[in-house]
């Protein structure tokens, strides 16, 4: 594909439309980059992945070579356009959800439908907006989706600076956001990294992750993460950090809910990250009693139903362990006892072993007092 021929004012001009657009389409910022990972990056990767933080993510390791070469991803890219989408629903009760232990708490980028396809289609029609406005030019949308470190590469473009919890943070708007990137062969003018880091002496996340997870600062230990542990992970959650995990069934957000810079974020506009069939603020017990047919019909379209129906049980079942010992927990567990999973039986036989505790007693006979 030969591209067309551009000025200097030309380039300028397009890069200052596409933020326009980019804005249209509902991106809250947008910056442009170098398809280019500093060896800095490289390193704290090379480091990360060493320490064995990355736990079964084996694809991690595979792919550090396409990783650290963008150029690798899409033939003749040589700029990266690197967006953000705030997705915090408005008034989700986070603090209050967590502290209530029957109610299970689903990371909030998870509650609506999944972000994949909405920013893909989004970065796409971008992508053919530029070339309406300036030929063909050879672009392609990621999200999630291949080997590209979307962090760096958001950084480099001027987005925010990656905090201690590891997470790109803009001082206008926090870091509750999704990240997406459009490769193109035009060579657009460059912004500003952003070079500052303002976290400071400030270690809340640090102080604050459920399973000291964040084992130093910009160091998180997937194999110790709720995140990592509740949807990437197939296999059965440490028995160690079970109790540490409170309510936590899909996701985590507590290194974000203790981050002093998400009092600036904003809500989410977009209908899709919008809370579905309540599950912001339902009873485990209710969610563990879900068919496979009921999960299936009320997780399509979501981030959570690619963690299929075994896992969502898994997780449950480690949240029923931690919850008070009332009937509706023990009888939801009791009725998932002979489920047939050896994964899913082990993990309600632990949880049931939770309420035989005899803090928990106590809490029934209380409970139950007249
Ligand atoms: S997501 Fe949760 S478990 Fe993971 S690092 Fe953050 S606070 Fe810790
Ligand atoms: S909680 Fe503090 S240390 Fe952690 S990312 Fe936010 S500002 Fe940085």
């Amino acid at each position: 594909m030969s591209l067309p021929l551009y000025t200097k004012e030309q380039l300028q001009t397009l890069s200052q439309q596409i933020k326009c657009w980019a804005r249209e389409l509902g991106f809250q910022q947008v910056g442009i980059t170098q398809p280019v990972i500093n060896e800095r990056d490289k390193a704290a990767f090379r480091q990360w992945l060493a320490a064995g933080f990355h736990g079964d993510l084996d694809y991690m390791a595979r792919n550090s070579d396409l990783r650290f070469h963008p150029e690798q991803l899409h033939e003749g890219v040589t700029r990266v356009i690197s967006v953000r989408m705030d997705y915090l629903p408005a008034d989700t009760k986070a603090i209050k959800v967590l502290a209530n232990k029957e109610k299970a708490y689903i990371s909030r980028y998870a509650l609506g439908r999944d972000y994949h396809k909405l920013i893909r289609k989004r970065l796409t029609q971008l992508g053919k907006k530029i070339e309406q406005y300036g030929g063909e030019h050879g672009f392609r949308a990621f999200v999630d989706s291949a080997p590209v470190m979307e962090r760096p590469l958001a950084q480099q473009a001027g987005l925010g600076w990656m905090g201690k919890h590891t997470l790109i943070i803009n001082p206008k708007a926090g870091s509750f956001f999704f990240l997406g990137e459009l490769f193109t062969n035009i060579p657009l003018p460059i912004d500003t990294p952003f070079a500052k880091t303002h976290c400071g002496s400030c270690s809340a996340c640090l102080d604050k992750c459920p399973t000291q997870a964040i084992v130093a600062p910009y160091k998180v230990d997937a194999r110790r993460c709720i995140s990592y542990l509740t949807i990437e992970n197939s296999g059965p959650i440490p028995e160690a950090l079970r109790p540490l995990m409170g309510n936590r069934v899909f996701g985590c957000d507590d290194c974000q809910l203790v981050c002093p810079w998400n009092k600036f974020s904003k809500p989410t506009g977009e209908d899709d990250f919008q809370p579905r069939h309540k599950l912001d603020a339902t009873d485990l017990a209710v969610l563990f009693l879900w068919t496979e047919e009921e999960f299936l019909t009320n997780t399509a379209g979501s981030a959570i139903r690619r963690a299929g129906f075994e896992c969502w049980l898994r997780n449950l079942a480690v949240g029923l362990g931690n919850a008070p010992s009332t009937e509706a927990v023990l009888s939801a567990l009791n009725a998932r006892v002979d489920y047939p999973s050896d994964m899913v039986r082990e993990h309600v036989q632990w949880a049931l072993r939770q309420h035989q505790q005899s803090d928990k007693v106590q809490v029934i006979s209380h409970a139950t007092a007249p």
